[in-house]
């Protein structure tokens, strides 16, 4: 295998009225929330399929199928914590990753760092190897009238020794 290993993450949720966004397993204050099986938390769901990417292991839904009722309102933060232990089990290490979340609406940038911190402590590694880039549409399809949120990711993965 590969000792450095690069994944690509992609998803997208529609939202409708509601409490809030989860975005990095932190709340995000806005009249409008995720529509999902899950808590609808397209960062680390984009996140969980860029570290299978990574590995060449199936995805979100191979792993977590959203058929099972298991998974449903299913806290994202476990599922990356799984992943995380899969791709340990595998031999490999969080590197870095890079995300853009693309979001008409709410403004991102005051909540960056919160999230960019929490999503440390949920891989275990330092926040100077996490980068969260927040943009918008510029009111261009359903992403840029405010009707779903998108998220675009890549990670590195390092092979332990
Ligand atoms: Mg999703």
């Amino acid at each position: 295998m590969t000792p450095i290993r690069i994944g690509n993450g992609y998803d997208i949720h529609r939202i409708e009225s509601g409490d809030g966004l989860i975005l990095g397993n932190l709340k995000i204050p806005f009249d409008k929330k995720f529509i999902a099986h899950s808590d609808g938390d397209v960062l680390i769901h984009a996140i969980i399929d860029a570290i299978f990417g990574a590995l060449c292991d199936g995805d979100i839904g191979s792993h977590f199928p959203d058929t099972d009722p298991q998974y449903k309102g299913a806290d994202s933060a476990d599922l990356l914590r799984q992943a995380v232990s899969i791709m340990h089990e595998r031999g490999y290490q969080f590197g870095n990753l890079d995300a853009n979340i693309i979001c008409q609406q709410p403004k991102l940038r005051p909540h960056i760092d919160n999230i960019r911190r929490r999503l440390s402590v949920l891989l275990s590694a330092d926040i100077c190897d996490i980068s969260i880039k927040a943009k918008t549409k510029e009111h261009c399809d359903a992403v840029g009238t405010g009707e779903a949120v998108e998220v675009f990711v890549s990670v590195l993965l390092v092979r332990d020794n």
